[in-house]
């Protein structure tokens, strides 16, 4: 049976050497990309969600911070909108391009991006972390520290001042600990990790 790899974004520019990709070629994994641009469309259906909402729209593109902020603060002015993470756009395109052709890895830069792909239950799709299919495979980890993530926070710069950004667990803290009252803002940017995916707990 084949074997398709997607080596998600984060991973990829940590990792992504020549050397890796011939150790995986050898492996017999062939890498896959995506075709559409996923960014743009969700990112459209943002524009969207903020546009109908009544309060302030919530980032869904990282479970972790939207988990931990529904379960520490459970805020009533935050509207989640059903919009998956970027990540599960790619998944699900290439889940629909490759199907029947073979069994699809997905790389996540974190476990709960994992868990989160996992739960869908695409047939004959797995998502691992990097760490964890790395280990899986017995491919030793080179890592590359990088300063800035691939999609580093800014998501909503187009709003300006009606976006926040809450680019860590701390700033979430802060931010929702002193701020009882709804918020001004039309959306609300949230990573768990400090400054992005690329310092997630898969990577
Ligand atoms: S910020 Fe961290 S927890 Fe959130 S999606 Fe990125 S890697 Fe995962």
């Amino acid at each position: 049976m084949r074997k398709f790899l997607w080596i998600n974004p984060v991973a990829s520019e940590m990792y992504g050497t020549p050397e890796l990709k011939e150790e995986l070629a050898k492996k017999g994994f062939e890498i896959v990309t995506c075709r559409q641009d996923h960014i743009a469309a969700v990112k459209k259906k943002y524009r969207l969600a903020i546009e109908t909402a009544h309060t302030c729209v919530a980032d869904m593109r990282c479970p972790m911070a939207v988990s931990y902020i529904k379960k520490t603060y459970a805020p009533d002015f935050l509207e989640y909108p059903d919009i998956e993470p970027i990540l599960m756009h790619c998944a699900r395109e290439l889940h629909e391009r490759l199907s029947g052709k073979g069994f699809l890895y997905i790389t996540t830069p974190c476990t709960a991006l994992r868990e989160l792909g996992n739960s869908i239950g695409l047939p004959k799709v797995r998502f691992y972390t990097w760490a964890e299919f790395a280990q899986l495979e017995g491919i030793p980890l080179r890592r590359k520290i990088l300063d800035i993530s691939p999609i580093p926070p800014g998501f909503f710069a187009e709003y300006g001042k009606q976006a926040g950004v809450l680019d860590s667990r701390e700033k979430i803290d802060l931010h929702f600990s002193s701020l009882p009252k709804p918020t001004e803002k039309k959306v609300l940017e949230l990573l768990y990790c400090p400054r992005g995916c690329h310092n997630g707990d898969g990577v």
